[in-house]
């Protein structure tokens, strides 16, 4: 009896205990997972962080839940791509999050692509004609430098949202730049491969992959981003790809429709559905993972092809 009653006040003190630890971290949330799995790097064992969307998810097609509307408003940092990526449901969810430290401007607030060149910036800021890509290319995630560039970013918000830990911020930083150095060396030995390959993409999301591989991309499936083709849209790309030998079609998961199947076919080439963003699924469970599986695919998908026109 004693000891029962012993044991469940040690479980009470251990929870209490727990809870007091849990509560002393920095809570993070993110829109995309590959912001998550960097903030993980960097941030090691004093970060609490959530991502609000899916690997798998279309990024411009986010529906708000209360779910995302809770972790916000309990956040301590935000982090986010920018560039429009998430314009059409984050602002509304921070608006009524009603979070003072996570507000735009706020150092709870990080835009991930801060000091990130965009490409594809439209001549004129616009929407019109239903332009998914108002502000330039939002899709730097599937960059090789991007995890660079974002961890930078990332150890600056935590040191300035938790100055204490700054050391350890930097020593884990230190640690992943180390890992980025080996893998930044495994994409370029992949690239020597790949450079000068033509390809035609479903959606505008693969252009910065592309450039530090040297993939060369001859046309898009979608009319604009966002927009579906025409048929005339799908006989001009066919035709580009036949001109210009691509016959590897690239497509994330949300976008690997039978109109993409139809165009490869018709360009006697094939699909390769590559990770859009860092998902559950083994091997792409990190940034790192993630680039490096898009690699192999890529590489995989060029071996399959016949040799010769
Ligand atoms: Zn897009």
């Amino acid at each position: 009896m004693r000891l029962d009653r012993l044991l469940l006040r040690a479980a009470a003190f251990l929870l209490l205990a727990l809870s007091a630890g849990a509560s002393e971290k920095l809570r993070v949330v993110t829109t995309l997972p590959d912001l998550a799995d960097i903030v993980r790097q960097v941030g090691g064992a004093r970060v609490d962080v959530n991502a609000l969307v899916k690997g798998t998810e279309n990024q411009h097609a986010v529906v708000a839940k209360p779910s995302m509307l809770i972790a916000l408003s309990r956040a301590d940092v935000f982090v986010q791509i920018g560039l429009s990526l998430e314009s059409s449901w984050v602002p509304g969810l921070l608006e009524n999050a009603r979070n003072p430290r996570i507000a735009p401007g706020k150092p709870g607030f990080v835009n991930g692509s801060d000091g990130w060149p965009a490409l594809d910036v439209p001549a004129s800021l616009s929407r019109q004609g239903g332009d998914l890509h108002p502000h330039g290319n939002p899709h730097f995630n599937l960059s090789p430098r991007a995890g660079r560039h974002l961890a930078a970013r990332i150890l600056a918000a935590l040191v300035a949202n938790d100055p204490a830990g700054r050391s350890e911020y930097e020593a884990a930083h230190a640690r992943y730049a180390l890992a980025l150095d080996a893998a930044e060396a495994r994409w370029a030995k992949a690239a020597e491969r790949l450079r000068g390959v033509a390809v035609a993409t479903y959606h505008q999301e693969f252009d910065y992959l592309a450039r530090e591989c040297g993939l060369v991309i001859v046309g898009t499936v979608e009319l604009k981003p966002g927009i579906p083709p025409t048929p005339a849209h799908v006989i001009g790309l066919v035709d580009a790809m036949r001109v210009r030998g691509a016959r590897l079609v690239l497509t994330g998961a949300w976008s690997n429709t039978r109109q993409v199947a139809q165009v490869a076919e018709q360009a006697q080439g094939r699909v390769v559905e590559l990770p859009h963003a860092v998902t559950n699924a083994q091997g792409s469970d990190t940034w790192i993972g993630m680039m490096d599986q898009i690699h192999t695919k890529l590489l995989e998908a060029l071996d399959s092809l016949p040799r010769g026109p």
